[in-house]
This record gives structure tokens, C-alpha cells and sequence, in this order.
């Protein structure tokens, strides 16, 4: 059960079409896993969509926008949602190993989990950069071994981190499977991977970390994070 979800900020910046590639496809992906923002965004999209639709016509009140997306009864549906993005099967299929990373990953970094590229980035510790033509953010795949922890660091922007497989505990935190997490420049952390499987996440960073270790520091152009 999918506790930690996508910002409103930043569903809404998805359904509108304002997001940077990397970013959209990490709300695509937690879509992909998630009922409950799938539900958000489609709601924001027929806002979008009656906004633009009425836009000659009405004026629209400060509060329209959280109020449609907590009570809107209208279908959903009034402009085609996010056609690129599929629900995964239920169990048995959703643990198969091809199933491991949503559709829109699969998409950018090929369908077969065994063919993946890992490059070693830290004492187990790997990485796949996904290719992007906007370069505005970038999105990368990271794989943990259980218990490895992350240098300690602070942001110069936004990281979201969407955890995939075995869990990732960030103080009293744990997210598993479909959690996300939205860090900014006030945050300094030092997150782990629990305990059980390697915990593999897709990151998004709008700009590089700030390591506060020197063996960290001096590591960091090397693999660009
Ligand atoms: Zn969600
Ligand atoms: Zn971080």
C-alpha cells in the first residue's frame, strides 16, 4: 500500500503539460503504481481542460482549483488522460521481473531488467542515467544494496526519489514500492536501503547535491549527481 504520494504541486504541473521530461517521467511512473493519484491527476486534467473550455466566459475564484480536485463529481474524462501510462497487472505478473520497473521506465531504458547497464558508482552502490533530450533535470536509476547508506547531503533544488524495489528508510521514514519522496534545498539527509532485497529507485535532481564529505565531494564530478 502506496503511502508517500506526489505532490499536488506537482500532479497538477503534470496534467497541465508544464513539467520538465525527467519529472514527467517520474509522475508517470508513480501513476503507473498508484490508484490514488492516478484519480488526482485526471481530476486536474478535466479542470484543465473545463478552464480552458470556459476561459472567454467565466471568471474563476481563488479556491476553484482545491475545490475541484477534493469534490469534483463531473467524469474524469473529458480529455484523454495520460494514454502513455498503464496500469501494471495484479499479482502474480506484477512481481515477474520485467514488471519491476513501470511501463514509461521501460520505455527509456529498454524492457529487459537483465540487459540493464548498471555502471558502479560506489561500493555497491550502481546507477543507470537515463537519457533525456530536455536537460532541464535529470532522472537516473539507482540500486542499493540493502544497508548501504547515502553520504550525507544537502540540495541546490528539487530531488524526488521514487522507490521501486526493497525499501528505503529516510529518518522515521520507510518508503517501499511506489513511495516517493520530494526533498528541497532545506533538506539535509542521509537515507539507507532496509534490510531484504537491493532497494532500486528512480531519482529526479533539477540540480547537483551538496556532499558533505570530502571522499563524497571529490567523487561527485566524476559521476555527475
Ligand atoms: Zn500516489
Ligand atoms: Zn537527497
Amino acid at each position: 500500500m502506496i503511502q508517500l504520494h506526489v505532490s499536488d504541486d506537482i500532479l497538477t504541473g503534470y496534467a497541465a503539460g508544464s513539467l520538465d521530461e525527467a519529472s514527467n517521467l517520474f509522475v508517470a511512473s508513480h501513476l503507473t503504481l498508484c490508484p490514488h493519484c492516478r484519480l488526482v491527476a485526471s481530476k486536474a486534467e478535466a479542470l484543465g481542460g473545463y478552464l480552458l473550455d470556459s476561459l472567454e466566459e467565466t471568471s474563476v475564484s481563488p479556491g476553484m482549483m482545491a475545490s475541484v480536485l477534493g469534490h469534483n463529481t463531473r467524469s474524469p474524462a473529458s480529455r484523454p488522460f495520460a494514454s502513455n501510462v498503464r496500469q501494471e497487472l495484479p499479482d502474480p505478473e506484477m512481481r515477474a521481473r520485467e514488471s519491476i520497473l513501470p511501463a514509461p521506465i521501460r520505455e527509456y531504458v529498454g524492457s529487459d531488467f537483465d540487459q540493464l547497464q548498471w555502471k558502479r558508482l560506489a561500493p555497491k552502490v550502481h546507477q543507470i542515467t537515463v537519457p533525456m533530450k530536455d536537460t532541464r533535470a535529470q532522472a537516473r536509476l539507482l540500486r542499493f544494496q540493502s544497508g548501504i547508506t547515502v553520504p550525507l547531503h544537502g540540495h541546490n533544488g528539487r530531488e524526488l526519489t521514487l522507490v521501486l524495489t526493497g525499501s528505503l528508510c529516510d529518518g522515521d521514514t520507510t518508503m517501499r514500492r511506489g513511495d516517493v519522496s520530494e526533498t528541497d534545498e532545506q533538506t539535509e539527509h542521509q537515507p539507507f536501503a532496509g534490510p531484504g532485497e537491493d532497494c532500486i529507485c528512480l531519482a529526479v535532481t533539477d540540480a547537483p547535491l551538496r556532499f558533505k564529505g570530502l571522499f563524497a565531494r571529490m567523487l561527485q564530478p566524476l559521476f555527475g549527481i
